[in-house]
């Protein structure tokens, strides 16, 4: 049953498509993977690279807007300190205490109440100290601050009327992120009378960032020349890296964004240089939240083509089973035929290439069966023939003995009669010799619808031979073997031949009485026929009587 499939061969062996279903299967999945996973890595890629162009701008504008507002924060509070520096308080106690005297004591105490009245309205500001041009400490806000040391070009730069700002730096005592700052003090007639210090904290900066991380989980850290936090939208951030030397590096190299890890997490950031105070704004947001987007059309692809492919699939199972469905049956058929059952009908269920080959499969059949019922009719005429004698159209003598056979057989296990009647014509050879030969084969044929009218259905008359019959009588004894010859000779006596009667003599034989098998049946039968011509012809005799002389 197996042998009808057969093994992968070639190419496809790999893969073992050895069957119709799988091949439509594998091709529809395939014409719906290829065109879609190609549509989907292109939109994937197209998607991003829009994202990331659309991001780095976005990013690189929140840079250069909060680099151009930490600049105008930066140069608002230099003008604070200008301002403070610019009071008349200021420059006249500072004259005064450069020329000296008894006057100059109350001109410092004065300046000093000054600073200290700036400090307390100003709490960005701390630690105000006026130096002197020669960069030595003349007024502090509290009178025990340290002179700062102040880098060596700041006082040129002053003296020149530029303000300063330095690198910001952790402050333990007002612990937060604070940054030296310095402005030049410059009297009416514009000489350059001194130097005001202080240390700038940067609460007020991080009021410049509010609202304007990147995204939902961005941020914007403003970081020093150092690379440290100074002020940032992420309220956790204390003074530290931002990123490491190595991506920051990376991120002051590069013109579009960059992807680097902070804490594990991928973000995409870009860095905006805040010139000339050497700071810089890195804008940055998770990489998972900035390509969203491209996540959620990953996932919608992921879910279009899976349901593409059970469309598809089911699709092509079906179209596999419309296919091979016609095909299973043929097979059935086939099979069917190959066993020798010849009334196989495949119905042909479509027009396409299957049915078409139902349809001459079913010719095949159809002229098989035809064939077939000719051969049987055929054989049927055949084993007529064989076992019919030509001439009187009666079963031949070698049917007949085979028949008598089997009733003999049955007759014995049933426990039941069984005769036989010889017969032969009387005075034959005289007929022959009278009317011809052809007269007397016209006698012969006449004999069978004599022998069938004069026995019952059961009955089964023969020719034996010559002009010799026989007729064999299951379930019959004597008395019913000679009833059946005196029909026979009376239904004789009744037909007419060439002007002429003819008679027959009879022998009967019965089992189990004379005899148990065919042939000596047939012997007692002949042995009694034998005994009807010598009794004069004409008559039936019964095989017990053999010998015996006939009263008539
Ligand atoms: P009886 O039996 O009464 O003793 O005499 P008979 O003349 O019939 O004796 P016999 O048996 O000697 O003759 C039989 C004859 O039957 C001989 C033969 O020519 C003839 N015969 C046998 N078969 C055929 C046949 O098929 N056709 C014809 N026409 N005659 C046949
Ligand atoms: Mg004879
Ligand atoms: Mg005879």
């Amino acid at each position: 049953m197996k042998s009808n499939e057969a093994p992968p061969r070639g190419v496809l062996a790999p893969l073992r498509l050895n069957s119709i279903r799988s091949k439509i299967l594998a091709l529809a999945l395939a014409a719906t993977l290829v065109p879609a996973f190609s549509t989907a890595v292109l939109s994937y890629v197209r998607t991003r690279t829009a994202l990331t162009e659309t991001l780095e701008g976005e990013l690189r504008g929140i840079g250069l807007q909060t680099a151009r507002e930490i600049d105008l924060w930066v140069k608002e509070r230099f003008y604070d300190l200008r301002v403070f520096v610019g009071s008349f308080e200021v420059t006249e106690n500072l004259d005064r205490i450069a020329a000296g005297g008894g006057d100059s004591r109350e001109a410092l105490t004065r300046l000093d109440n000054y600073l200290a009245v700036v400090q307390e309205r100003f709490g960005e500001y701390s630690d105000l100290i006026v130096l002197d041009p020669g960069g030595q400490a003349v007024s502090t806000v509290d009178g025990t601050a340290r002179p700062p040391e102040l880098p060596a070009e700041w006082l040129p730069e002053l003296r020149l009327g530029e303000a300063r700002l330095g690198d910001p730096y952790w402050n333990e005592t007002l612990a937060t992120v604070a940054a030296t700052t310095a402005v030049p003090i410059e009297s009416a007639d514009a000489r350059f009378v001194g130097v005001l210090v202080a240390t700038l904290t940067f609460e007020s900066l991080g009021t410049v960032l509010t609202g304007r991380a990147p995204g939902g989980e961005g941020r914007i850290d403003v970081m020093g020349p150092d690379g440290r936090i100074v002020v940032s939208t992420d309220a956790v951030s204390g003074y530290e890296l931002a990123v490491s030397a190595a991506v920051r590096s990376r991120l002051e190299a590069s013109d579009g964004s960059t992807e680097y890890l902070v804490d594990d997490a991928v973000m995409v950031g870009t860095l905006t240089r805040v010139d000339p105070i050497g700071w810089s704004v890195l804008a940055h947001l998770p990489a998972e939240d900035a390509y969203a987007p491209v996540a959620r059309l990953t996932r919608s692809t992921f879910l279009l083509v899976t349901a593409l492919m059970l469309v598809v699939g089911s699709v092509a199972y079906f179209i596999g089973v419309l296919i091979t469905r016609p095909l299973d049956r043929l097979t059935a058929a086939a099979h069917a035929v190959a066993a020798g059952d010849l009334a196989v009908d495949v119905p042909v269920t479509s027009g396409d290439e299957v049915g078409y080959l139902t349809g001459v499969f079913n010719d095949m059949v159809a002229r098989l069966r035809e064939s077939a019922d000719s051969l049987r009719e055929q054989n049927q005429e055949l084993e007529k023939i064989s076992t019919t004698d030509a001439l009187t159209s009666l079963p031949n003598r070698r049917h007949v003995i085979s028949v008598l056979e089997q009733e003999l057989n049955r007759a014995g296990r049933h426990d039941r009669h069984l005769s036989v009647l010889m017969l032969d014509v009387d005075k034959f050879k005289q007929y022959n010799d009278s009317f011809g030969h052809q007269a007397g084969d016209e006698v012969l044929a006449g004999m069978g619808p004599v022998l069938r009218d004069a026995t019952r259905e059961a009955d089964l008359p023969g020719r034996y031979g010559g002009e010799e019959f026989i007729v064999v009588l299951p379930e019959c004894d004597l008395s019913g073997a000679l009833e059946a010859g005196e029909r026979i000779r009376k239904r004789l006596a009744k037909e007419v031949f060439e002007g002429r009667k003819v008679t027959v003599s009879i022998g009967a034989a019965t089992f189990p009485t004379h005899a148990d098998s065919p042939a000596a049946l047939i012997g007692a039968a002949d042995v009694a026929l034998y005994a009807a011509k010598e009794a004069g012809r004409d008559r039936v005799v019964a095989a017990e009587d053999a010998g015996s002389p006939d009263p008539t």
